[in-house]
């Protein structure tokens, strides 16, 4: 066993080198056999278990596509389009290395194969290859590992300097077309940079045949040979597998993998996420990485009063969330009402921020997924199994979620749902798209204007309460609406938003949408008592809705799912989740008016 083993007193070699001449060191993760194993989630939890040693750790998630981002991509085609700080339009992997991490990446974090074309491309045009044949090997490559050593330098975690270690992970399977040139690139890279800064781990797959459960590891060793095929070779092989990695198994691949036994990993399914890191660091995962990389975590000051908070992200506190997720007994029915719910992927900051919510009201969360459309009257003709269904499972669960979307396929029913909770007393959370859609029904409903649209879904109606954006492109998809993170100001004490964020009178969220409210409809709105509690800077712009006379009803024209971490859910969706049990008044009451006062996950 290796001598660090999370010991936080461990001082590393003095090497007389200052943070910013210290190597960044990289740590690239590919995958083999099949997507879908969990890659994210592994590399992000091994990012747990290197924090936890005091090293600094960013991230950088290549995608082998032409697209130059996840913006135009539809939820269908590759899940949620996750959304950072700077507005970046990005894989939904990227959320996981935020809310694992909590780090802040920038846009440049996603690579895309659309990306380096496009800036080889552009460098082309400008004659500044003096003539030379742009070729994928040497000038594709080159692009690539001059963006990754860019990128790898930037602070993401609030501090200054480089940081210490750099996940890189490979998108895709070893052996695709796309993946190629990358694998090429980072061959070269190794050798750039070094061996001793440079480690390879590649996430396989280990399933079980027959009626003994034999682990099969062919399709492991199938993976590691494509990878030597590509110049690489595995310094570390994380094994996917329902049950704990047996010996035999784990031999077999140490042999044909030709690396340490104890450099083969388990990584097998537990009851909860929390588990992973602590999975990974009963074996020892990350000061074999350490050892590996001649990485040593940062030296505590001796001077130091409060030694044990130098070490930023202990894992104990992962230990204690996991015992806390099994230990929960009652749940939770939230119902979201979505036009992507085939597939959980479209919303999964979504249902993130769901369960960092529950766990924090002691909860288990049980998401009823109802398609938006099979609300909509027309479906009584067309499928009234479908209709009945829908509208018997809005009435069971215990609160509203309404999230984002584009388009005007299921708005009717997204509308209708909003209706339905603000007559019944339902609480009803609706973000974006569900802040636009809960408007145009309580100005349809309310104020009586039967055609009350919005000009994304009608362009000429009459009655327009949610309008095209000003500054917006009316040509351009990609990029060019309103993106990232922008202050929210909420004025009113005595609204409910601002007992939600902790008597916070600015906040700040992340944005995606092109249409808002329209700013002429407010005054009749609020006349009704739909309220706009929470505004932009110019209070032009409604960012907070609320219905104050109602148990819970909150819509939001940002995207809180963003922000939502484990150990710090989202006020919006903690407050959901604790009105859906009638519970919210209760802990206003306890924290003295601040929601997130009391809270526990983050002790
Ligand atoms: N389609 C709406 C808009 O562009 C809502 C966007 C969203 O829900 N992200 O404003």
């Amino acid at each position: 066993m290796p001598v660090l083993n999370g010991d936080p007193s461990f001082h590393r070699q003095e090497d007389g080198l200052n943070d910013d001449k210290r190597p960044v060191k990289y740590l690239v993760i590919t995958g083999g056999t099949l997507s879908g194993l969990g890659k994210g989630t592994t590399i992000s939890s091994l990012g747990v278990v290197l924090k936890s040693l005091g090293l600094r750790v960013t991230s950088i998630k290549i995608d082998p596509y032409l697209n130059i981002d996840a913006g135009t991509m539809s939820p269908y085609e590759h899940g949620e389009v996750y959304v950072l700080e700077d507005g970046g339009e990005v894989d939904l992997d990227l959320g996981n290395y935020e809310r694992f991490l909590d780090i802040t990446l920038t846009r440049e974090h996603n690579i895309t194969t659309g990306k380096i074309y496009q800036q080889v491309i552009e460098k082309e045009r400008k004659g500044e290859y003096l003539g030379k044949t742009v070729q994928v090997v040497p000038h594709v490559t080159d692009a690539i590992q001059e963006w990754i050593e860019r990128i790898a330098h930037l602070p993401v975690d609030r501090k200054k300097g480089p940081p210490d270690i750099c996940l890189i992970e490979v998108g895709g399977t070893v052996g695709d077309i796309e993946s190629s040139v990358y694998l090429e690139a980072l061959q070269q890279f190794s050798f750039k940079v070094g061996l001793d800064n440079f480690c390879l781990c590649q996430v396989g797959f280990v399933p079980v045949m027959g009626v003994v459960g034999e682990q099969k590891t062919k399709p492991t060793q199938h993976s590691v040979r494509e990878l030597r095929q590509a110049g690489l070779k595995p310094d570390f092989i994380f094994c996917r597998s329902e049950a704990p990695l047996g010996e035999a198994a784990r031999h077999k691949i140490a042999l044909f993998g030709q690396c340490p036994k104890d450099h083969v990993i388990s990584v097998h399914d537990v009851s909860n996420i929390y588990h992973v890191p602590l999975m990974l660091e009963q074996q020892h995962v990350g000061p074999l990485i350490c050892d590996r990389l001649h990485l040593h975590p940062r030296p505590l000051s001796p001077l130091a009063k409060n030694r044990h908070l130098m070490v930023p992200y202990n894992l104990a506190n992962w230990a204690k969330m996991a015992q806390r997720v099994d230990a929960i007994e009652e749940t939770v029915t939230i119902g979201v009402v979505g036009k992507y719910t085939g597939l959980s992927d479209s919303y999964l900051s979504v249902i993130k921020a769901l369960n960092h919510a529950a766990t924090e009201a002691g909860l288990k969360v049980d998401i009823c997924w109802i398609e938006s459309t099979d609300l909509e009257p027309q479906m009584q003709h067309e499928c009234a199994d479908k209709y009945d269904e829908a509208w018997r499972k809005i009435q069971a669960v215990e609160g509203v979620l309404c999230p984002g979307g584009f388009g005007d396929r299921g708005i009717e029913g997204k509308a209708l749902s909003a209706r339905f909770c603000r007559q019944n007393g339902k609480p009803y959370l609706g973000i974006c798209l569900g802040l636009q859609t809960a408007v145009i029904e309580f100005a349809r409903e309310v104020l009586q204007m039967d055609n009350a649209n919005s000009e994304e879904f009608d362009k000429d109606t009459t009655q327009k309460v949610v309008v095209f954006m000003p500054e917006v492109s009316q040509t351009h998809m990609g990029g060019t609406m309103r993106l990232g993170t922008r202050p929210t100001i909420i004025k009113d004490p005595s609204s409910l938003a601002f007992k939600l964020y902790d008597h916070q009178h600015t906040i700040h969220e992340r944005h995606r949408h092109r249409y808002e409210v329209n700013p002429a409809m407010v005054a009749a709105l609020e006349s009704k008592g739909f309220i706009f509690t929470g505004h932009d800077q110019d209070g032009q712009r409604m960012e907070i809705g609320e219905i104050p006379d109602h148990p819970y009803f909150v819509c939001t024209q940002f995207h809180p799912e963003f922000k939502s971490r484990p150990m710090s859910p989202s006020p919006v969706f903690l407050g959901l989740i604790l009105a859906a049990k009638g519970r919210l008044t209760e802990r206003l009451e306890q924290g003295g008016g601040k929601l997130l006062a009391t809270a526990v996950n983050s002790d």
